[in-house]
């Protein structure tokens, strides 16, 4: 075969975590397919990253219908890879999917009506070669439909067994706690909340989602956990050229001022002193918070998982790092 996982694959390492109050129990570190996994990458280098992956006990891979580029290109890569190598696993891997976010063109195509979920997970189940997906998320609050067309959708989704569970990403307040309560009653809850959480974004702290999602009994699962690169030694000396910022992503160069770059050379240099790089240590202050269930990673290589793998052997932080990292931040 053109693959054979290794067999210390949930052995040699990899933590799990419960998914709130529910049977679930995911990596510590999940696997992102928003950058790198597209048709304008290297087919080789993807299937490469999704290997090492599931050879390091990494269960849960995170997609969203307009993941590429192009849009649906992630995953159709990913369908590629379960064709070739993944499918006889298939009840080893937690997989999820997403609509919310601009997809194709006219009002069908985006944000959050009955219309546009339901087609859309049509159209990723076929890209991905799949019968059902593991969750499924409305990808972002739309303030314009009423949220009980888009709950119910996903209700209905799971009773015809398209999803075996929903989430919900990037929803206010409020929202969430309108979408917490409308789940349960119909015996559909909430998995999981996805939101951004990172040294340099800590509004699920602020806000307050972590607790809520917590006192749901839901689970927290944090995208961009290294803030798409920035909190990793990629920028210390420049900018490079097959990174990020350069290739012309959602990263962009004016998010890297000259503050920022400082701070991120000086909680570089926090990290050193724990024996960390900036990515592990950026990793490890996530997961310090067991209300978070998982942080989902993006990488161009493996060798950049490897890394962002050793991240989870060392998440305890004394009062004074904490205080240290907090002074970097404020600063
Ligand atoms: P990260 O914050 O982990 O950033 C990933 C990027 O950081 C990589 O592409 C790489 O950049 C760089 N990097 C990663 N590890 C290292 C390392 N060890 N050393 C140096 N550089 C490193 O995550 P993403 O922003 O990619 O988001 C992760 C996932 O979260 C997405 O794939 C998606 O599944 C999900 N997500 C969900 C959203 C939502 O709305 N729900 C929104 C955004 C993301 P480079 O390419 O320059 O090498």
């Amino acid at each position: 075969p053109l693959y054979s996982p290794k067999e210390d694959r949930y052995t040699n390492g990899m933590k799990y975590r419960r998914c709130g109050k529910s049977g679930i129990l995911l990596p510590e570190v999940s696997l992102g397919l928003w950058h790198n996994f597209g048709d304008v990458n290297p087919f080789s280098n993807s299937i490469r990253m999704a290997h090492f992956a599931f050879d390091s006990g990494i269960t849960h891979f995170d997609l969203a219908n307009n993941y590429g580029p192009s849009y649906g290109s992630a995953e159709e890569t990913f369908g590629q890879i379960m064709k070739k190598s993944l499918m006889p696993y298939r009840d080893e891997l937690f997989i999820s999917t997403k609509a919310g976010h601009d997809m194709w063109p006219g009002p069908y195509g985006d944000w959050g009506s009955r219309k546009y979920l339901m087609s859309s997970l049509h159209q990723s189940l076929k890209r991905m070669n799949l019968e059902y997906v593991d969750i499924f998320y409305s990808h972002r609050y739309d303030p314009a439909t009423p949220l009980e067309e888009t709950l119910q959708t996903l209700v209905d989704i799971v009773r015809q067994g398209k999803a075996l569970y929903v989430g919900i990403s990037k929803y206010p307040k409020e929202a969430a706690a309108f979408a917490y309560q409308y789940l349960k009653e119909r015996d559909t809850p909430c998995l999981l909340y996805q939101g951004r959480y990172n040294l340099f974004n800590r509004e699920p702290e602020q806000e307050g989602l972590l607790q809520q999602a917590q006192e749901q009994g839901a689970g927290f699962i944090a995208f961009s956990p290294l803030a798409q690169g920035l909190l990793t030694d990629r920028y210390l000396n420049g900018i490079p050229a097959d990174s990020r910022i350069a290739l012309g992503g959602f990263l962009k160069q004016e998010q890297l001022t000259e503050a920022v770059l400082l701070k991120i050379k000086r909680l570089n240099q926090l990290a050193g002193q724990r024996g960390q790089t900036l990515a592990e240590m950026a990793l490890a202050w996530i997961l310090k918070d067991n209300s978070v269930t998982s942080v989902i990673i993006g990488a161009s290589s493996v060798e950049q998982m490897k890394d962002n793998l050793k991240g989870i052997q060392q998440t305890d932080f004394s009062s004074e790092e904490l205080e240290a990292i907090n002074n970097v931040l404020n600063g």
